[in-house]
């Protein structure tokens, strides 16, 4: 199949949490870098102490996220051939969520929303998969940290990963729902928008 071209829109929101480690590891500055040189556009910012039900209500926006959260942590024991705590993945989700609330509670956060072309997928793309020791190098988490589900599970926690990104459009909009009201994200052009999506260049040369 091929993609519908005018389907891809230039305002597609994504939502970034830089997580309680981000922010302890003086990294802010560097993450929101990588994000904002690739074209994207910031349109809100902030800093945040969440409470654990705010964090509930983040995961909770996919009903099926504890399930998915629970098969892949089920299906990363048996690959290492360990004997998971429960073999029923709602109840593993629960784990990992119980283990979220403290996790993103433990300190601020910084909550940022990027806007622009396949915003979402460019996004998780920079950040890299969820387990740093093997998530790609040149990506903040295979670059910034060294965490794995082995270790973090072993000793009964979320895996440490400095950041959040919204892994669709759909999960996106709900998500940014959660920690933004709307008039805190911001309509504003920025000059490189030209260069990026303008069909026409004439304008460049004198
Ligand atoms: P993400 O979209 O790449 O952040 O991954 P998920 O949405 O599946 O999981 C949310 C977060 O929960 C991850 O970023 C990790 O911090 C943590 N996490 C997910 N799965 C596991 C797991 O199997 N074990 C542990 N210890 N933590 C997990
Ligand atoms: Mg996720």
């Amino acid at each position: 199949m091929f993609k519908n071209l005018n389907k891809i829109s230039k305002k597609e929101k994504t939502l970034v949490l830089i997580k309680p480690d981000g922010v302890q590891r003086g990294l802010i500055g560097e993450i929101i870098q990588r994000y904002e040189r690739s074209g994207l556009k910031l349109i809100g910012l902030k800093m945040v102490l969440p409470s654990e039900e705010l964090v509930e209500r983040h995961y909770s926006v996919d009903p099926d996220w504890k399930t998915k959260a629970g098969e892949k942590s089920l299906n990363s024991y048996r690959s290492k051939g360990l004997e998971p705590p429960s073999q029923n993945p709602e109840e593993l989700g629960e784990q990992v969520l119980n283990n979220l609330k403290k996790y993103l509670t433990s300190g601020p956060i910084i909550a940022l929303v990027f806007q622009g072309m396949n915003a979402v997928q460019v996004i998780r793309k920079i950040t890299g998969g969820t387990e740093p020791l093997t998530s790609d190098v040149g990506t903040i988490r295979g670059d910034f940290t060294i965490d794995s589900y082995e270790v973090a599970d072993v000793d009964g926690r979320a895996v440490r990963n400095l950041i959040h990104a919204s892994s669709s459009v759909w999960e996106a909009e709900k998500e940014i729902s959660v920690w933004f009201q709307p008039e805190e994200l911001i309509n504003y052009r920025l000059v490189n928008e030209a260069i990026l999506y303008d069909v026409n260049l004439d304008g460049i040369l004198e």
